[in-house]
């Protein structure tokens, strides 16, 4: 089958051939409907090198994956061939105390994971492929009546992501309340769907493209902003001189993190999801008083439950490009260059 796969650090990734996974004991192959082309992935080509992280390629890429299930291992129960389900992404022991409530992004006994703080696309083969190895049964949710493998696979990501941040400061959420999004990409135009769905708060969507603005406002965003030097002052003088009760950085560049501060209600929440690398001086007088300063990453597998439940519903969407697998290269220059609308999903040829 082919697979787009990551050699080595520091190169282009590569369509190569590969035998089909067969499912050992517990194990099930899913046939790919659609993959995800993360911006992480972009970070992943270009700047990680040995020791970055705790696996290293080569691997094929794809970890926000959705299909139908295509062969069953021994012992493996509850699911049937041919089912539509999503993958969850991060890997977990399944076991441990975090693992056991479906929090398998902060598992503690990562030594029994399938791979260290990895999954699928991430240290192990994922989803940019015709068929895709899954190692538990756990890690694959039934698709809801209705919800296509090709429109699910950007929920396990790009819709996960920003729904456990935005779950985490619910409390905060409030219908007098604004918040902010700032980078309104794959995960940011998902982020204003579920404000808009699970808030009455006022929305503020911020980036550096005019499109990305004009997508922000098509899915709810009340007020945008291009970013400049001014853009922290313009939503305080918004939210008539308080600022932002909940800032949600899906850039996470020292100029993103810096205005999410100064833009910040007292006792607020600044939530960084984006992987930018950008730093965030912090002290005493620095920042708002009481603000929370917070990371994020990816998100439950009981969470994936509650977003593919809102998308089926039809109250959130990502908004998607599709690209055939011989053409995935393609994506990811598209996605590194900003060019996308939403989500950039890739499918196998012969289905798209
Ligand atoms: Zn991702
Ligand atoms: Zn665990």
């Amino acid at each position: 089958m082919k697979a787009l796969r990551l050699q080595a650090w520091k190169t282009r990734p590569e369509l190569v051939d590969l035998p089909e996974p067969e499912p050992g004991p517990g194990q099930v192959v899913v046939a790919i409907g659609g993959a995800g082309a993360c911006h992480s992935d972009v970070h992943l080509m270009d700047e990680f090198e040995e020791g970055t992280l705790p696996w290293n390629p080569p691997f094929t890429l794809g970890h926000e994956n959705a299909g139908w299930v295509h062969a069953i291992g021994e012992g493996v129960t509850g699911l049937e061939v041919g089912q539509p389900v999503a993958v969850y992404g991060p890997w977990g022991c399944g076991t441990c105390s975090r693992c056991q409530l479906g929090i398998e992004i902060y598992c503690e006994n990562l030594q029994e994971a399938p791979i260290p703080g990895g999954g699928g696309g991430l240290g192990l083969d994922g989803g940019m492929a015709e068929y895709m190895l899954v190692p538990h049964s756990r890690l694959l949710l039934p698709l809801p009546e209705g919800l296509e493998p090709r429109k699910a696979a950007p929920l396990t990501d790009a819709g996960l992501t920003p729904y456990h941040a935005i779950r985490r400061s619910l409390p905060k959420l409030t219908p007098e309340a604004t918040a902010v999004v700032i980078g309104v990409g794959g995960l940011g135009h998902m982020a204003v769907q579920i404000l808009r769905a699970m808030t009455g708060s006022r929305i503020i969507a911020v980036d550096t493209r005019e499109a990305a603005l004009k997508l922000a406002e098509s899915h709810g965003a009340d007020l945008t902003f291009l970013s400049g030097e001014s853009t922290a002052e313009e939503i305080r003088a918004a939210t008539g001189g308080r600022g932002a009760d909940v800032v949600l950085d899906f850039v996470g560049v020292d100029a993103t993190l810096a205005m999410g501060a100064a833009a910040a209600r007292q006792m607020g929440d600044l939530t960084i999801v984006g992987i930018g690398g950008g730093t965030l001086p912090v002290s005493f007088f620095s920042v708002p008083y009481e603000v929370s300063i917070q990371t994020t990453y990816w998100g439950t597998r009981p969470e994936l439950a509650e977003v593919l439940a809102l998308a089926a519903r039809g109250l959130i969407a990502s908004q998607t490009t599709e690209y055939p697998l011989s053409r995935a290269i393609e994506a990811y220059e598209a996605v590194k260059a900003g060019e996308v609308e939403g989500r950039a999903v890739v499918i196998p040829d012969a289905r798209m």
